[in-house]
């Protein structure tokens, strides 16, 4: 059964269950994470390999431990934010995560990973006597600062039930989406619509210019007419149009293309590995690693829009 919690504000302490959270990965995303749980009225133990991630993450409230088993003693939830699902399945298994664990422990895993690995992440807590909920998040550093982030989960229902009110404390809303690797699922999907979005955006825009049409004639009527989409009103490649978007401050993200390229990535081998034909998807996945690889990884990914300018001579 699938559903949706919305969120009023992050940090309601008085009306939560104060649970003891293990924390692992205090980095961009996880450390601002991880201070609103304790903001919320709960006790964090945290760890990170970054001595200066753990440091910062000390000095808002959470507990620093030495080792990632050693955050696992007592903890009702053990909650993972790490960059890749190697980071997630090692950390489970080679470095004795679940063997630390008390049975039962309810693994969450808010990392976004391959949908493969996010399912044997899942196995792997369940063979080990533990349960698991997948929970990438969308929102990105600005969401999890501010406790605005949006959960997609994947695993059983009474999982997600468990989660939810630590998930309200570091977001605004939560949809479970089906069983274990669905959170990821809905992750690489919706990404794979924004990255081909931002490039169809973009190359509509180079070519309005070349055409002689001015980026705010193009804006005022794609934004009304059935051009319409996020990449265009909220995050529009061009500065001008939309003064918030990233375009208007030299494309400081935002969302970086690094990211973006990783999210399509993954997209793309989900894509590969079940024979679906996603030939936007697979082409905008090229074009991002390019991006990224030519110096654009630490710009807003909306900044594609000069690649394509460049490639067009323009
Ligand atoms: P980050 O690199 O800032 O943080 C990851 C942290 O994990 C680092 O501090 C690193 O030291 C730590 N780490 C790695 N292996 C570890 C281990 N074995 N034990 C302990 N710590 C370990 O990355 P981030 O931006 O916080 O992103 C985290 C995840 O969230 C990624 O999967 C990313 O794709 C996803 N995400 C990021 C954003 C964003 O805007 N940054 C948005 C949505 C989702």
């Amino acid at each position: 059964m699938n559903g949706t919690t919305e969120s009023g504000s992050s940090g309601t302490a008085e009306s939560l269950t104060a649970s003891t959270v293990a924390f692992i990965g205090l980095g961009n995303m996880g450390g601002p994470m991880a201070a609103n749980l304790v903001a919320a009225g709960h006790r964090v133990v945290g760890h990170d390999l970054s001595a200066d991630a753990l440091a910062a993450a000390a000095r808002r409230g959470v507990v620093p431990a030495a080792s990632a088993v050693e955050t696992v003693p007592g903890a009702d939830v053990v909650i993972t934010m790490l960059p890749a699902g190697r980071h997630v399945l090692a950390l489970y298994r080679d470095e004795g995560l679940l063997a630390a664990a008390a049975p039962g422990t309810l693994f969450v895993d808010c990392s976004t990973i391959d949908v493969t690995d996010a399912r044997t992440a899942h196995e792997a807590a369940v063979a080990a006597g533990h349960r698991g909920l997948d929970a990438p998040v969308s929102g990105g550093v600005v969401g999890a600062e501010a406790g605005t982030l949006t959960f997609m989960a994947g695993g059983g229902a009474d999982e997600f039930a468990e989660a939810e009110p630590l998930l309200a404390a570091m977001g605004k809303r939560a949809v479970h989406c089906g069983d274990a690797g669905a959170g990821q699922a809905a992750k690489i999907c919706n990404n794979m619509i924004l990255g081909v979005s931002m490039v169809a955006v973009s190359e509509a825009f180079v070519l309005g210019e070349s055409l002689g049409l001015t980026a705010q004639a193009l804006y005022d009527v794609a934004s009304t007419a059935s051009g319409q989409c996020w990449a265009l009103t909220s995050n529009c490649p061009v500065p001008g149009p939309v003064p918030a978007s990233p375009a208007n401050r030299d494309y400081q993200p935002g969302f970086a293309a690094a990211l973006m390229a990783k999210d399509l990535g993954l997209a793309a081998g989900a894509a590969r590995a079940t024979g679906v034909d996603a030939t936007l998807g697979l082409r905008a996945a090229e074009l991002y690693e390019e991006f990224a690889a030519e110096g654009g990884a630490d710009r807003d990914f909306s900044a594609i829009v000069r690649a394509i300018r460049r490639r067009s001579d323009r």
